[in-house]
């Protein structure tokens, strides 16, 4: 049979704990979700200011579909580049204060299309070891010498690139870590940028939306900006939509207009979902207490789980992961988790590294301090 070595891989992999599967919901995201037919208190959501199935959205995606229709039709540079994309972009440029922007149909295809545009042979970039792994993959994809420096060590990035001598340099890192919760120090990365003439990415898919003030992000959280600042950011977490988008200087955005082919080469995405955004954007702006809900919540959390024999990591973000170690431990917390009616699901290898695998537990402002309550409970529960 030409597949039974796919079949052994697959057996391999579920002796390991290592098989991923999917479960289907049957209502919208939010905090009160139904899978597979079963209704859970759910943890596990980008959706972190709760607007994924909020009404101003729902409407504005129809009256988006109205106006616009439902398909784009052909790739933005095609046909496919509707008012509402041009909207957005300025709209996105002005919010994070950059003074452009290029919007992408996912964060994935942002990071493979910057990341390939702006480097190539003979230059090098510098990624922290747990990055995401889309800025992985683009990386690997734009064929540029690659160096990966410790988890926010900024001691070691400053070696690799005093030993770098040619070339365009460009740092890549996510704002906030996806598995961890951590940020990055950008105010130090930046500076190393400016020492060492080179450019910083940073991928704030789980920043945009949370940190800084209005929502604004890790820039206006640790109150910085620079032209050596491109700055990518995902319309589906935080934002409760879809997309992603880079904004940067004028020349940036133009070179990515020409050269980011995974912005060439697709389909726009709907432009009704511009609009989706753009009435998004309005409520992350206006509705600060989502944050500061989001910010009692995450309290709230850190001082109930103290006593519990997992240790969550060090976060101040939404993402909260509580350390397991072996995958069967963290999966069998995970299933004892789900047989209580919580949903949070075990992040294995190789999402992250060999042995630390764990329960990424997300906050959202649509949780309520009670839900927090039961989740705390509910681990004390399983500890004992
Ligand atoms: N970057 C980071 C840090 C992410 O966590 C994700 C999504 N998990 C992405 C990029 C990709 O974004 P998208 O889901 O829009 O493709």
């Amino acid at each position: 049979m030409p597949f039974s070595k796919l079949k052994t891989e697959l057996d391999e992999r579920a002796a390991q704990g290592l098989l991923r599967r999917r479960r289907t919901l049957a209502t919208p995201q939010g905090v009160h979700i139904a899978v597979d037919g079963k209704p859970y208190l759910s943890f596990c959501s980008n959706d972190y200011l709760g607007l994924a199935n909020h009404p101003k959205l729902i409407e504005a995606l129809q009256q988006g579909a109205q106006n616009f229709g439902v398909g784009s039709g052909a790739s933005h540079l095609v046909s496919g580049h509707f008012d509402a994309h041009h909207e957005l972009e300025q709209t996105l440029a002005q919010f994070v204060g950059k003074p452009a922007a290029l919007s992408f149909s996912t964060g994935y295809m942002a990071n493979l299309g910057a990341v390939q545009a702006l480097v190539g042979r003979g230059d090098t970039v510098f990624a922290d070891k747990l990055n995401h792994a889309s800025l992985n993959d683009a990386m690997q994809l734009s064929r540029a010498e690659v160096k990966r420096y410790r988890h926010n060590d900024v001691a070691h990035l400053a070696e690799m690139l005093a030993q770098t001598k040619s070339g365009r340099k460009l740092i890549i890192t996510d704002a906030v870590f996806s598995m961890d919760g951590d940020i990055a120090p950008v105010s130090e990365l930046l500076a190393l940028c400016e020492q060492n003439d080179a450019w910083l990415l940073i991928d704030d898919a789980h920043g945009f939306g949370v940190l800084g003030e209005g929502g604004r992000g890790a820039m206006s959280h640790f109150k910085l900006n620079s032209p050596r600042i491109i700055y990518m950011a995902t319309l589906g977490k935080a934002a409760g939509v879809a997309g992603a988008f880079v904004a940067a200087e004028q020349v940036v955005i133009d070179t990515l207009l020409q050269a980011a082919r995974s912005y060439i080469y697709t389909t726009a995405s709907p432009p009704a979902l511009s609009v989706a955004v753009l009435a998004s954007l309005k409520l992350i702006r206006e509705e600060d207490w989502r944050r500061e809900r989001l910010q009692q919540l995450i309290t709230q959390l850190r001082a109930g789980m103290r006593n519990l024999p997992w240790q969550l990591m060090e976060s101040s973000t939404p993402v909260q992961p509580l350390m397991v170690g072996s995958n069967e431990a963290a999966l069998s917390l995970s299933e004892g988790l789900r047989e209580r009616g919580i949903w949070v699901p075990a992040i294995r290898p190789p999402t992250v590294p060999q042995g630390t695998a764990r329960l990424r537990i997300t906050l959202s402002a649509a949780h309520e301090q009670k839900d927090v309550d039961e989740l705390i409970g509910t681990l004390h529960e399983l500890a004992h």
